[in-house]
């Protein structure tokens, strides 16, 4: 029987692996398809605390790695299938390659960004395609760029990089904005966006150096084709909750994000904390799901020690 389960090894996993292989509670995390979460997918990472001269994201992750192992966490290369709550209060965790017993369990398994489903997009993640406006969005000054999506999100992230960005494109399959109207009307209002109405991209064109240089567009009432120069595709069409493999165990959202209890990392099921992008659709930053994954470990200690 476990202490503690954490599921995820992005940073909110590895914060509270560290946390709680301190903690003498020796950890056991699993890691899902993407060991080292959605930062391996990146290059450099400029806002995390402590490293005033950025650092490369798989070098992030890699440290927290070492980090939470140094203190006892052991980690397995396994995907999470379901989790059991039984009647004495343990969990019953099944994952491809077999099953584990836990007092607690921490879900940290992040949320996933939509793509298009282009044929070259994963490859260019990093290389002038992003879906985090605020974390890249700094490096494309005084160059254009173009944002996809028509919700809330793609009318904030364009607002946002007109801070950066000589244009913002705002790509949209229809002829009006599906965000607020309050975010629509401020994202449209401003002269550095310029909406791409009714369009659709059909493909990523890249330079020499393999980095994006333009996107080929359909107008999908037309049928017409076009090209369009940019250095920077920011996908704003949302994100999947890594959350179905939870049922009913927790409460989510509309979208599938975990509900935590107000002020807490705790679930409507005790024992069961979730910590992350996972249960953020707001912030989702490396930051505050490693400040979630503390506070999640934190909880889990104290679950176990009232529960000794
Ligand atoms: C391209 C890109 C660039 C970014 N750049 C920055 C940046 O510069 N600064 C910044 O602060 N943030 C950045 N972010 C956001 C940041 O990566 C996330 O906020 C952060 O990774 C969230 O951490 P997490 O631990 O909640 O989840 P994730 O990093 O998403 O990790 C989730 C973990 O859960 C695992 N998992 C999922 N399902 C299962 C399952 N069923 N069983 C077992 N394990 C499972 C995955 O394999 C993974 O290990 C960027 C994101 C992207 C995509």
């Amino acid at each position: 029987m476990e202490n503690v389960i954490i599921i995820g090894t992005g940073c909110a996993g590895y914060t509270a692996a560290i946390y709680t292989g301190r903690a003498n509670l020796n950890p056991l995390m699993l890691t899902g398809t993407q060991p080292g979460g959605q930062l391996t997918t990146t290059t450099e990472v400029e806002n995390f605390p402590g490293f005033p001269e950025g650092i490369m994201g798989p070098e992030l992750m890699m440290n927290m790695q070492k980090q939470a192992e140094k203190f006892g966490a052991r980690i397995e290369y396994a995907n999470v299938e379901s989790v059991e709550k039984r009647a004495d209060g343990s969990f019953l965790v099944k994952t491809s390659s077999g099953e584990h017993e836990s007092h607690t369990v921490i879900i940290a398994t992040g949320a996933a960004p939509k793509h298009l489903g282009l044929p070259n997009e994963k490859s260019l993640i990093g290389r002038g395609l992003t879906s985090c406006a605020t974390c890249d969005g700094a490096f494309y000054r005084d160059v254009p760029v173009a944002v996809i999506g028509g919700g809330d999100s793609a009318a904030e992230e364009a607002t946002f990089l007109t801070r950066f960005a000589s244009t913002v494109y705002l790509i949209h399959r229809r002829d009006e904005l599906r965000a607020s109207k309050i975010m629509a009307d401020r994202a449209l209002a401003n002269p550095k966006i310029k909406p791409v109405w009714n369009s659709t991209v059909t493909e990523y064109l890249t330079d020499a150096a393999g980095e994006v240089r333009a996107v080929k567009l359909q107008n999908l009432v037309t049928g017409e084709e076009s090209e369009l120069e940019l250095k920077c595709v920011f996908v704003a069409i949302g994100h999947v909750p890594n959350s179905a493999f939870l049922g009913d165990l927790v409460d989510k959202d509309e979208n599938g994000y975990i509900i935590q209890n107000p002020g807490r990392t705790s679930t409507k099921t005790e024992g069961l904390f979730a910590a992350g992008d996972v249960a953020d659709h707001y912030y989702r930053q490396a930051v505050t799901a490693a400040g979630q994954g503390c506070a999640a470990a934190l909880e889990a200690e104290r679950y176990l020690a009232d529960h000794e």
